[in-house]
């Protein structure tokens, strides 16, 4: 047996894995005790990474739907039948006829995320969708008004902070997102043995919080208010303390006046936590020597997602805290990264467009993909009568979801690159497999842009297989798309992207000679980027390359038009009046939030043994007071209703969530028919986002809410 060292692709915590090999199979999976970053840490998910790759259920060659049931077929054949289909419909509906959804997976796999672009921009279709807008999105939206690009956000330096305030994050069970932080449990717990202090704001009182100094728990949805009032507490006390920011921010006096409504006492009784604790977390927040404020997918997830996003940055702000460190930092990449050249002042819009039937605005390039199926089902010019899908299973992950599988069976033609059969890939007519996680290189692209320490590390493929790279797949689609039939040539559209990659970067592309695919562009970007480094030199550091803690990067990283942190941006604040309105909404009796599970990963790996043992995960958590005001007994079936849908799930009662909350995790609801994937079936679970109402969206962003949904809840006999 022979061993590897490889990065896990599954999440952003990038840990490095030791893994055995023998005849080209994964014999053991294990911490890399030499990673520069995770130095040996793993969590469930990596560790069945053999499980997954020796999964039977995933697909081994295409498929092509023929009489409604798919038959597997060569890939002659598939690109075949695209090449009967796909064209003809550009040609007689246009550009936005077909729609393009990138699921999760898409940002962990570096072949579609470096050539997948390449096809959306032969595509040229407006209707681009990602799960961003059951994500991230608000994050971006606000970064990218406040410092010029979405993808400069700032990420809590953890390992020098001495005061961390979490809100809607729970990374000791996600493992970090828009943070990307190996062992996030010895982070945390570091803090603490240092004397500093992390507070978690959560309807739950989920992992995170329980390691935590504090938790304050709040109703759903109502962080952007509490962090307007924590605002709102340093401007009333004369805390404001920009530090060495202040040249460099413009807006303050604004911020004043737009929090100026959401004093303590005002907030308290919609957030649930008294005004006293409050102002008390002002006080130690800007009294802390270095702070950071960061918030994660219930702050995004909910009905003042940007407003929550954009808030938590200004506290960052206001507490001198940004950009120093010990606080809210902004990682430079070895490669890739917008933000890396000083001197940009383009400033960043969205709504360049809009969705045709809602009238919904891009942001950061796609359009809300709880308005896919309104673009699917509603007739007119420019409506989606094809779709082509990246990995990602938006009829489980995304909102309103039995509406958008009805879409789904409405498209003219639908093509899928997933490795399973699964509740969205159902729908498609072909469906091309790639190779799994190590049967492909692998570079952290994205996620070294996120993290609490610059680090760089190449994994390459360290399996064979009988699959072409996705990479490859895809610039077949470009083929077609381009007209240039279903059998371009690929290696001649390689060295474009690769030509295209060396002219933006500066470079001559024979400097990358010998090399194709995603490893030739990442050496150009290497070359190109700000550590003069070489993929060769990468390939020499098999346990990743530390290239030291975040480094202070204002004013060079910000890309507004005024060089400057625009803190009160027209974009974000235009939607606080909601906010002030909210204050009077009369509080729902049932909400529904979501739930971070270790061993699942959204809506896949679930078809994995390992990871679905020991027990029903699928479970609706009540509170105690709850269940007995509506007779429920734990372990007893609950049937819970909301505008767009109702599912029947197990009930288990627990005083971990606030009275008046439910949570149910998403990314189940393995049971419908002709999916294939045995172990999945057997723990289907329900599919929370039935529930998910795709007309309560984030304003700003069109981010879906799906942490207070309202709901109704009934016993089942
Ligand atoms: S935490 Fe994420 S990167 Fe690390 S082993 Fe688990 S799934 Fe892989």
């Amino acid at each position: 047996m022979s061993s590897a060292f490889v990065t896990c692709p599954l999440c952003e915590a990038t840990c490095g894995l030791e893994v055995g090999i023998a005849a080209n199979r994964i014999e053991t999976v294990r911490g890399d005790d030499d990673d520069v970053f995770s130095k040996g840490f793993i969590c469930p998910k990596g560790a069945s990474l053999k499980a997954l790759h020796d999964d039977p259920d995933r697909l081994h060659t295409p498929l092509v739907k023929c009489d409604g049931a798919f038959v597997e077929v060569s890939w002659d054949e598939a690109f075949a039948e695209i090449e009967r289909r796909l064209p003809a419909i550009r040609q007689q509906y246009g550009d936005n006829a077909i729609a393009a959804y990138v699921g999760n997976p898409g940002a962990h796999n570096l072949g579609s995320l470096l050539y997948g672009r390449v096809l959306w921009k032969a595509l040229a279709t407006q209707n681009f969708y990602t799960a961003g807008t059951v994500d991230q999105v608000p994050k971006h939206f606000s970064s990218g008004y406040l410092f010029g690009d979405g993808l400069t956000i700032p990420i809590p330096d953890v390992d020098r902070t001495d005061f961390l305030l979490l809100l809607g994050a729970n990374p000791l069970v996600s493992n970090g997102s828009l943070m990307t932080a190996p062992d996030m449990r010895g982070r945390l717990k570091a803090i603490q043995q240092r004397g500093g202090k992390v507070v978690v704001v959560d309807p739950r009182r989920t992992r995170t919080a329980e390691l935590a100094d504090q938790h304050l728990s709040v109703r759903p949805g109502t962080d952007a208010l509490l962090l307007a009032a924590l605002a709102n507490v340093l401007f009333a006390e004369d805390r404001v303390q920009l530090g060495e920011l202040a040249e460099h921010v413009d807006g303050v006096a604004q911020v004043r006046a737009l929090v100026a409504p959401f004093a303590p006492e005002a907030v308290a009784p919609v957030v649930g936590v008294p005004a006293d604790e409050i102002r008390g977390l002002a006080r130690e927040l800007s009294d802390a020597q270095t702070a950071a404020v960061y918030g994660r997918i219930g702050t995004t997830t909910q009905a003042f997602g940007t407003l929550a996003s954009w808030l938590v940055d200004v506290l960052n702000v206001l507490t001198g805290n940004l950009d120093r460190p010990g606080g809210a930092m902004f990682p430079l990449a070895v490669g890739g990264q917008a933000n890396a050249a000083p001197g940009r002042r383009r400033g960043f819009v969205h709504g360049r467009w809009r969705s045709r039937v809602r009238g919904l605005p891009e942001v950061v390039g796609e359009l809300p993909v709880a308005t896919l199926a309104d673009e699917i089902l509603t007739p007119g010019e420019g409506q989606v009568r094809a779709l082509i899908t990246v990995g990602g299973n938006p009829c489980v992950s995304t909102p309103h979801a039995a509406r958008l599988s009805e879409a789904f069976d409405a498209l003219e033609f639908m093509v899928s690159l997933d490795v399973y059969l699964n509740e969205t890939t159902r729908h498609a007519d072909v469906i091309l497999p790639g190779p799994l996680p190590l049967a492909r290189d692998h570079f952290d692209l994205v996620f070294y842009q996120l993290s609490v320490r610059n680090v760089a590390n190449w994994s390459p493929a360290v399996l064979d297989t009988e699959l072409p790279q996705e990479w490859e797949t895809i610039l077949r689609l470009v083929g077609v798309v381009m007209g240039q039939g279903p059998n371009a040539d690929v290696a001649g559209l390689d060295d474009f992207v690769a030509a295209q990659a060396a002219q933006r970067a500066g470079l001559d592309p024979a400097v990358a000679a010998g090399r194709r695919g995603p490893a030739r562009l990442v050496d150009l970007m290497l070359r190109g980027g700000p550590y003069d480094l070489t993929l060769a030199d990468l390939e020499a550091a098999p346990h990743g390359i530390d290239l030291g803690p975040l480094r202070p990067r204002i004013p060079d990283v910000l890309a507004t038009a005024s060089g400057k942190i625009e803190l009160a941006p027209e974009a974000i604040t235009a939607d606080v009046p909601r906010l002030v309105a909210s204050l009077d909404d009369p509080p729902q009796q049932f909400v529904l939030i979501g739930r971070r599970q270790l061993s699942s990963n959204n809506s896949w790996m679930h078809n994995l043994s390992p990871l679905v043992r020991g027990g029903n995960k699928c479970t609706a958590h009540v509170h105690p007071d709850d269940a007995a005001k509506l007779g429920l007994a734990d372990g007893a079936l609950a049937r819970i209703s909301s505008r767009t849908g109702s599912v029947t799930v197990p009930v288990e009662i627990t005083d971990t969530v606030r009275p008046g909350v439910v949570s149910i995790p998403h990314g189940w609801g393995h049971d419908v028919p002709g999916t294939r994937g045995e172990v999945a079936r057997a723990h289907a679970g329900v599919n929370s986002n039935i529930l998910a109402d795709d007309l309560l969206l984030d304003v700003p962003s069109g981010t879906a809410v799906l942490n207070g949904i309202p709901i109704d809840v009934t016993a089942v006999a």
